[in-house]
């Protein structure tokens, strides 16, 4: 009886997960998915905790308190901009709860487990410890912990193959061999650990977004392993969803940046672009005050403002706003031109701005904005600077090769605010700065817009 009230409530939780990532779809609708997803989760976890299994609820209780001392001050302290490591962190918890359920699993149950189920269990190990180093690397690259540049070593391809070809060949020792084979399942268990790491090093800065999206598709495959193995229809279906959205994400942020799939996809088997030394040659800069910038404002008609990381470290999204008010109002139409991998997440800027209350149909995708710079009076860049390089159109050397970009550097003036000449987040340096229709105003972002609207 009480199982049937359990699977009930595995099929509305499973029904509330495929509509929150149906709502989640749209900024109309995203917290109404979020909602949907959270409540779908409580549903879930009370209905496992109700199955007649479960005899004793120490350990669990053991657990969720560890759990929530460790995930309140995550949710709380770490600011918006420092989503993205957040999102790291907790696919390594993810996935080093699904690989420490699989080696529990191993050492408690091996004897009674088949070839297949071995086979399984191994899959979600490898995918579970592999996700767990690699995200731990990702965090701290997007935390600048650790070099963001790409890591580079002779030889790496070969390493990264052969780790990863000796820990499928343990895998098949172990899913064949009639018993349980501790010490090999150890090894097997270092050798996951490993390859995660040579997954993300050679993974530069500007491609760990699409980094983290496969990482979350491998912990959502290892999940979905981890319910074949425990009889969990939900934690398959659970599973199967966060990996399927997670490698659909991967595949278009890929498109995106125009970056190889199967170069993210195994890392180190691909090809990494060494970071280009930046190309100063001697060039000099415009830096412009405020109040002086504030004049090429006057006589435009056509304005498009490019977000990106700065603004969300700057909180600048609302005085973004504001100004982009107080030149409607003048009868200068305002657009946002939105680069998909700008900020620190998919969807970073969009979140910002929506939060500002900047209406949507203001918002144009890069495709649509593009053809529309030539016509483009002034180019405000508010802490935007990777996804604006020119270099990823012009420098084969630059890491940036080859990332689709907004092409501002055809608007007729460029309004560049940033703090100081520093790079972006892949290094490298921007010929944007040294154009001579390029007006530099150096200043946090919302400071000097702020000191923009006091000047208008
Ligand atoms: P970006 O290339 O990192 O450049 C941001 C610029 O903002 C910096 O040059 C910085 O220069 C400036 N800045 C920082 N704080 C500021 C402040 N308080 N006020 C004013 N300016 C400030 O950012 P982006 O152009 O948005 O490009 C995103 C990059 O991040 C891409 O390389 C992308 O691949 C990568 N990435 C994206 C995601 C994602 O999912 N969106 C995730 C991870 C990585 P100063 O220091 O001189 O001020």
């Amino acid at each position: 009886m009480v199982e049937h009230w359990v699977q009930l409530a595995y099929l509305v939780a499973a029904t509330l997960f495929i509509l929150s990532l149906r709502w989640m779809n749209e900024v109309r609708t995203a917290r109404l998915g979020n909602w949907a997803g959270s409540i779908g989760m409580a549903i879930a976890v009370v209905a496992t905790l109700g199955k007649p299994e479960i005899h004793s609820f120490l350990w669990i209780g053991v657990a969720l308190v560890i759990g929530v001392a460790i995930g309140t001050p995550m949710a709380l302290l770490m600011p918006m901009t420092a989503v993205p490591q957040r999102t790291a962190l907790s696919h390594a918890f993810g996935a080093l709860a699904a690989g420490l359920v699989g080696t529990a699993e191993y050492y408690l149950r091996g004897r009674t487990l088949g070839a297949g189920a071995t086979a399984i269990l191994c899959a979600e190990v490898l995918l579970g410890f592999l996700t767990f180093t690699g995200s731990l690397l990702a965090f701290g690259k997007l935390h600048e912990i650790l070099p963001t540049r790409p890591i580079l070593y002779p030889g790496r391809n070969f390493v990264s193959l052969a780790v990863l070809a000796l820990a499928i060949l343990s895998a098949f020792w172990l899913a064949s061999a009639p018993t349980p084979h501790g010490i090999l399942f150890g090894f097997f268990i270092v050798l996951s650990l490993l390859f995660g790491v040579l997954l993300v090093l050679p993974i530069g800065g500007a491609d760990m977004p699409t980094v983290i999206s496969i990482l979350n598709a491998y912990a959502g495959l290892s999940a979905s392993f981890m319910g074949f193995l425990l009889n969990n229809k939900l934690l398959i279906l659970a599973g199967a969803l966060d990996g399927s959205s997670g490698l659909i994400l991967s595949i278009q942020m890929c498109k995106a940046m125009n970056r190889s799939f199967t170069n993210v996809l195994f890392g180190a088997v691909g090809h990494a672009v060494e970071t280009a030394a930046p190309h100063r040659d001697g060039r000099s800069i415009q830096g412009y005050t405020p109040q002086e910038a504030s004049t090429v404002f006057e006589g435009a008609r056509a304005v498009v403002v490019v977000p990106g990381y700065g603004m969300a470290a700057a909180q600048a999204q609302h005085v973004v706003k504001e100004l982009t008010d107080r030149l409607s109002s003048r009868g200068v139409d305002v657009k946002f031109g939105i680069h998909p991998v700008a900020g620190r997440m998919p969807g970073h800027m969009n979140v910002l701005l929506a939060e500002a209350d900047v209406s949507y149909d203001r918002l144009v995708e890069m495709e649509q904005i593009n053809p529309l710079f030539p016509e483009t009076d002034v180019v405000i860049i508010v802490g935007a600077n990777d996804i604006t390089n020119p270099a990823a159109r012009t420098r084969p050397d630059s890491p940036l090769y080859g990332m689709p970009i907004l092409e501002v550097d055809k608007a007729k003036t460029i309004l560049f605010i940033k703090r100081s000449m520093a790079t972006g987040f892949a290094g490298v340096d921007n010929d944007l700065f040294y154009l001579s229709k390029t007006m530099m105003v150096f200043g946090d972002a919302k400071k000097v817009l702020n000191e923009l609207i006091a000047a208008l």
